[in-house]
């Protein structure tokens, strides 16, 4: 679903990324780490089509953000959610509000009310904010709820795109480590849930390693390691030891 094809990124002078390569299936959940101003976000914009590559090429859903025309490229976004560090939600708006913003199109803000959403839309939105664990709190102001809870709201908001690839861009930069491990799970469980790609930015190898498929490492723009990550499930490290145990038996 996402290909990097010698994907280099120069600004001015100044070179970001070089000759990136890399290959997600659909459904791979992939930790994208490394230090600041490795270019990760760069990397992330480029897969959006927010930026032109100066050099190879980017395909997204069987898409060229870079050369697909305007048209497409919106067409293209209704398929790619994005995920900020800054939640980007109105605080002074419901959870349920937030989720509902945006989805009838021109109509950004729901300047009459929840009301004037149709009826499989709410519904919809309910959904999907039982899906990220805050059904109950649908009604509650989104500056009165919890970080890790405001970005829960944005998933469902992006749930509601129904898109087949989403890229967050630190989505738990700010929050505590407890948070962040329950915002990166329930973004893990609803993309095995819809089977969408993730493409997730993180600085902490920990959570990337406890969350992903796949860790990709970049430092200075380039891709220093490209990784599956190690299943250390309880399972898994028990049939390690079982096969271990046969072997010495
Ligand atoms: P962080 O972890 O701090 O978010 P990052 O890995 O996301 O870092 P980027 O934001 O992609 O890093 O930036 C990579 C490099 O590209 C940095 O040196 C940055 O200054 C530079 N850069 C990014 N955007 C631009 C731009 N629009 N113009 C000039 N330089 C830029
Ligand atoms: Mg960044």
């Amino acid at each position: 679903s996402l290909l990097l094809e010698n994907l280099s990124m120069s600004f001015g002078a100044k070179t970001v990324l070089r000759e990136v390569n890399l290959d997600v299936r659909p459904g791979q959940f992939v930790a994208l780490v490394g230090p600041s101003g490795a270019g990760k976000s760069t990397l992330l914009r480029l897969i959006n089509g927010s930026h032109s590559p100066t050099g190879g090429s980017v395909t997204v859903l069987g898409v060229n953000p870079a050369t697909c025309g305007r048209k497409n490229l919106r067409k293209l976004r209704t398929r790619v959610g994005f995920v900020f560090q800054q939640f980007g939600l109105v605080g002074r708006l419901s959870a349920m509000e937030n989720v509902l913003m945006g989805t009838l199109g021109s109509l950004k803000m729901p300047r009459y009310g929840i009301s004037t959403y149709p009826r499989p839309l709410r519904e919809k939105a309910v959904a999907n904010l039982e899906r990220v664990g805050l059904a109950d709190q649908r009604f509650q102001r989104c500056d009165t709820l919890s970080g890790g809870q405001q970005q829960r709201v944005a998933i469902a908001r992006t749930l509601m795109q129904d898109a087949r690839i989403v890229l967050a861009d630190e989505p738990v930069a700010s929050l505590d480590p407890s948070a962040s491990l329950s915002v990166l799970n329930t973004l893990k469980k609803v993309s095995a849930e819809d089977g969408f790609t993730v493409i997730c930015s993180l600085h902490q190898v920990d959570l990337a390693l406890q969350v992903s498929d796949r860790v990709v490492a970049v430092r200075d723009g380039s891709l220093i390691l490209d990784t599956p990550t190690p299943d250390t499930s309880e399972a898994a490290v028990r049939a390690i030891y079982e096969k271990a145990k046969g072997r010495t038996a």
